[in-house]
């Protein structure tokens, strides 16, 4: 047989969590045909001698939506090694939409513009076929968000939805589901999902139920509103009462108070997943969190969306109460020299600056700091001159629970990151990202499976390859074995490691070392470590 492409002599890792094997592994019209001894000849061949070589990674939790329309070739993703993403995320997609929240991207995204990308599109099939049509260096499975189907149907209103209203959500989750979704996200812990009640959610995922889909939630407390036990009691609940799989997005516990009831968590999805109820957990291997400083005020601020947050932040007795929440919040993340500003629009000279020293910059209380720095931007956005987020990362966990929770056989890996490039629109509009943008993966393997042995590699890997094809019903991906289809990562096992760091800006965008080559639906992407710029990605409709 002539191969379209062979790699040669690597440690094999199938995905499943066995020790690698020597093997070549034979690539035909994007799958895989052969792993073993491959003596016919081949049109490309990659040479993996002393590499491993594995099936290419899933990174089960992110935030692309937008960014991936204007770098369709993935830089960050493809240089660590990933051939899939997942998005929508925290419940907030990109469809569907209606001309108001078309309005507000196109105000909020203007490197949209920028680059040429349309708002334009309604329904989730649009958007997906917008994706498709400019092709994509990576595979996306598309999920849609309980946040903009809320926002499309009612939105900022803090209340529950009328019986008409519920039925036209019903309505959007069905029609995404229909259009390829391979289930729902939500955010319950970001405003207008935190207007849900339970029962409003468990109305909406049984329509998922009927499709086979999945349930992926940031829960609606990870410590920060005072009730961790709860939430995870929720998300089981759901799983329970839908018969859905459930996945804990982004697992992990936020606050001081709260750190010691990490195993406690824990032992509750045992408990639940004994009983039968699949739950599944992703996580991002960083001690820092990232998001925006309009999720640490009382959620009371928020309902109307940012015309009405200005009014209150403008109003002296609004503010005050506000001020309040906000300093509880802030204590409970560790102080304003635990929030490291990672983006703001009107004043780059911010960036990589935590609250406390812009504070003692400007002379002010840090709390007055932080309420300014989020009045003006929210103005600005208002009145359509902000070019870009108000980003805070914020170290608020503790170290033995990212790796107590990295042990569990349940928990796959996500970046909670978006598409980014070192250069460019992106680069303009997210100066400093999270460093788990671009280490997220390499990090795992290097940092926590090698140097901290944390866990075996075999197992670092399953993580990233058969659990998260499994989590979202991928039946011919995640395993490297004839007939999948031929994503494939080839990484060095001794260097691979990140690189990024969270300051100064530029240490933030640094490609890890040891990613070798990538192959996306037998395309070689990435060649010793250079992107080729082929666009093989598929949307992976359910
Ligand atoms: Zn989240």
């Amino acid at each position: 047989m002539l191969y379209d492409l062979v790699v040669r002599d690597g440690k094999v890792f199938t995905g499943a969590g066995n020790p690698w094997f020597k093997a070549d592994v034979g690539v035909k019209e994007g799958r895989i045909v052969e792993v073993g001894k491959i003596l016919g000849d081949a049109k490309e061949v990659i040479d993996a001698d002393g590499l491993a070589v594995s099936p290419g990674f899933i990174d089960l939790h992110d935030h692309s939506d937008y960014t991936i329309m204007v770098n369709r070739e993935a830089d960050s993703k493809v240089h660590m090694g990933v051939s899939t993403t997942v998005f929508a995320s925290c419940g907030s997609g990109a469809a569907p939409l209606n001309e108001k929240m078309r309005e507000e991207i196109r105000r909020f995204s203007p490197f949209l513009e920028e680059a040429s990308v349309k708002v334009d599109w309604s329904t989730m099939e649009e958007y997906l076929s917008r994706l498709e049509e400019g092709g994509l260096s990576i595979n996306v499975a598309p999920i849609v968000g309980f946040g903009t189907v809320r926002r499309y149907v009612m939105g900022m209103e803090m209340r529950a939805p009328t019986p008409a209203e519920l039925d036209a959500m019903k309505k959007e989750i069905a029609k995404a589901m229909e259009a390829g979704c391979r289930g729902i996200t939500t955010g319950l812990r970001y405003d207008p999902q935190s207007y849900a009640e339970t029962e409003e959610v468990i109305e909406l995922t049984r329509v998922v139920a009927e499709y086979g889909g999945f349930y992926t939630s940031h829960i609606r407390d990870e410590g920060d509103r005072g009730d961790p036990l709860g939430a995870v009691e929720e998300i089981i609940r759901i799983g329970r009462e839908t018969g859905v799989p459930v996945n804990i997005s982004h697992f992990k516990v936020l606050s001081k108070r709260f750190w010691d009831l990490c195993p406690r968590l824990i032992e509750m999805v045992e408990e639940a997943r004994a009983e039968g109820v699949q739950v599944t957990a992703d996580q991002y291997p960083y001690r820092a969190s990232g998001t925006g400083l309009g999720a640490w005020i009382p959620k009371w601020a928020n309902e109307g969306g940012n015309e009405e947050l200005v009014k209150r932040l403008n109003d002296p007795d609004t503010t005050e109460r506000i001020k309040e929440g906000l300093a509880e919040a802030m204590d409970d993340r560790g102080g304003p020299e635990a929030a490291l500003i990672s983006s703001y629009p009107l004043d780059e000279s911010l960036v990589g600056m935590n609250i406390a020293e812009v504070a003692a910059r400007r002379g002010v209380d840090p709390l007055d700091c932080a309420v300014d720095l989020l009045r003006d931007h929210v103005e600005s956005v208002v009145e359509g001159k902000a070019k870009g987020g108000f980003s805070i990362v914020n170290f608020n966990q503790k170290e033995e629970n990212v790796e107590l929770i990295m042990r569990q056989p349940w928990v796959a890996v996500g970046t909670d990151g978006r598409v980014h490039s070192p250069e460019g629109i992106l680069n303009r509009l997210i100066p400093a990202p999270h460093p788990r943008f671009y280490g997220t993966f390499p990090r795992v393997l290097g940092r926590y499976a090698r140097e901290k042995g944390v866990l075996h590699l075999a197992d670092a890997l399953r993580k990233m390859t058969s659990l998260p094809a499994s989590t979202l019903g991928l039946s011919d991906r995640g395993l490297l074995v004839p007939g999948m289809c031929a994503d494939i990562t080839v990484f060095d096992p001794e260097t691979v490691i990140d690189r990024s760091d969270y300051t100064p800006a530029e240490a933030t965008k640094l490609y890890p070392e040891g990613i070798e080559h990538l192959v996306v639906n037998g395309a070689v992407t990435l060649r010793d470590g250079e992107q080729t710029g082929a666009r093989a990605g598929l949307i992976l409709r359910l």
